[in-house]
């Protein structure tokens, strides 16, 4: 053991801190396309990030001119309530202002929701190969995280319901999941939520919702008060630089998550950007016209060369590469092409691929046929 000048072991401050937080692995994000151009002596500008399942049109012009013009509001707070914001989404969703938390992304809702419901003794239900931060936030609180297996590489609900125990507050749905692009109908989830007791917050997170030809899901807030449905402005709104996501649930949810939320945890820029993002309804549009074609571009690629690929409703692909994934994740990069190893996930052939624009697909594509 290594001793600091005043005799302190140097682990002191790890040893230190909340049995669940020494236990955590932290989030493995996607590798930033600077920190990459550094460590490959790569010009900026022939990197393709196809890692964390942004939007590559980039910010809408409409976006960026309303920003620009909140700039001279910059030395004073926000408006902590987001009266502007929650009055827009309340008026797009057919959902009560007193329902709806703005968070700085829709990852600030899910710590705020198990800081406020998860505890030492208290468990949350998630599923094998769902989203990592379910399990992250679960263990930051010292809960018990129980992780059902999945089915198909998506939530097997039914399994799910049952692994519910008495000391269970809460259940982590990814609907569509992120990494393996999977989802589920309205009607199973129905049948989940008349399954689940009344005690138990449903956390439906849709970050992919904007993607998907379904029925709107908020109306299903009113009918059970223990649903909680988040959503976000970082994934067809263009905007994950900005940190704004928001949840929807029963105003008496809403209530508690302001009380411990951080005053100002959505910047002025922000509020303003995602109200500018939600008018912009041909950016959305095109945002899932691009996606599509990129979608089917990449799909019939990945055919091609015999390799199978998770179906998915979202803006990626989880591709089974035939091998040990992390040699050809590496391989990629040195050629200059970003994308995403799940092995944490317990995925290890796998790679979770972006879907960009054409020239960025072209090349992935290239790339990964000359690794294999
Ligand atoms: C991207 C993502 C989020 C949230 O991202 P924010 O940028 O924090 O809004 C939440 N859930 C899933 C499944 C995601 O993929």
């Amino acid at each position: 053991m290594s001793l600091t000048a005043t005799g302190a072991s140097t682990r002191q401050w790890v040893e230190a801190a909340k049995p669940g937080i020494r236990s955590l692995r932290p989030y493995q994000p996607g590798k930033p396309i600077e920190e990459l151009a550094r460590e490959q002596g790569l010009s900026v500008d022939t990197i393709v990030k196809l890692a964390s399942n942004e939007n590559p049109l980039g910010p809408a012009s409409s976006v960026l001119s309303a920003m620009r013009s909140a700039f001279a509001d910059l030395s004073r707070y926000p408006d902590a309530n987001g009266f502007a914001l929650k009055a827009a989404l309340s008026e797009k969703l057919g959902v009560e202002p007193a329902r709806i938390t703005l968070g700085n992304g829709s990852n600030d809702i899910l710590v705020l929701l198990a800081e406020a419901y998860l505890g030492p003794g208290l468990s949350a239900v998630y599923s094998e190969y769902a989203f990592f931060v379910y399990s992250l936030v679960t263990q930051a609180f010292d809960a018990q995280g129980i992780e059902v297996p999945s089915t198909r590489w998506g939530h097997d609900l039914t399994a799910m319901a049952a692994a519910l125990r008495p000391d269970t507050r809460m259940v982590f749905l990814a609907n569509p999941n992120n990494p393996t692009g999977t989802h589920f109908s309205q009607t199973e989830l129905v049948t989940f939520l008349e399954s689940v007791p009344e005690d138990v917050l449903v956390i439906l997170d849709e970050a992919y919702f904007e993607y998907m030809a379904v029925p709107e899901t908020m109306p299903l807030v009113d009918r059970f008060s223990n649903l909680v449905i988040t959503r976000t402005f970082s994934k067809a709104y263009g905007l994950a630089g900005c940190r704004v996501g928001y949840s929807v649930s029963h105003p008496d949810v809403a209530d508690i998550l302001n009380r411990i939320r951080q005053p100002f945890n959505v910047n002025n820029l922000g509020l303003v950007a995602a109200e500018a993002a939600l008018k912009d309804t041909d950016y959305l549009a095109r945002s899932r016209q691009i996606n599509q074609v990129g979608m089917a571009f990449l799909q019939s690629g990945f055919d091609a060369m015999g390799l199978m690929v998770i179906p998915s409703v979202c803006n990626f692909l989880c591709v089974d590469v035939g091998c040990d994934a992390l040699p050809v994740y590496e391989a990629m990069l040195a050629q200059g092409v970003i994308v995403r190893p799940v092995n944490t996930y317990g995925m290890p052939r796998h790679l979770r691929i972006s879907i960009g624009v054409q020239k960025e697909n072209e090349r992935c594509l290239e790339v990964l046929k000359a690794v294999l």
